[in-house]
């Protein structure tokens, strides 16, 4: 039997990957198995999105609190300039 060689991205699980799979860059250099490597494909895409995600997020959660500040705002000094508008 082989010597393991490589640790296991996703399981950590010590397997045997030879040369000639790292430099054809096959998944085994990867992972133990093909299930592993779609784990870590996974994990590859789930470390990008949420960067992603979280700036959509912070968006989306930051304008619903400033713009009701904006929408109180703007009426009560829309309203002060009218009434003083209306007086004279
Ligand atoms: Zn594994």
């Amino acid at each position: 039997m082989n010597k393991p060689n490589t640790i296991c991205r996703v399981c950590k699980k010590e397997y045997f990957c030879c040369s000639d799979r790292k430099s054809l860059n096959s998944w085994k250099a990867m992972a133990c198995s093909p299930e592993c490597f779609k784990e870590y494909m996974k994990r590859i895409h789930a470390a990008r999105k949420p960067a992603a995600e979280q700036t959509i997020l912070n968006t989306k959660e930051s304008s619903p609190v400033e713009k009701p500040k904006t929408i109180k705002k703007k009426p009560a000094e829309e309203a002060g300039k009218l009434s003083r508008n209306a007086k004279p």
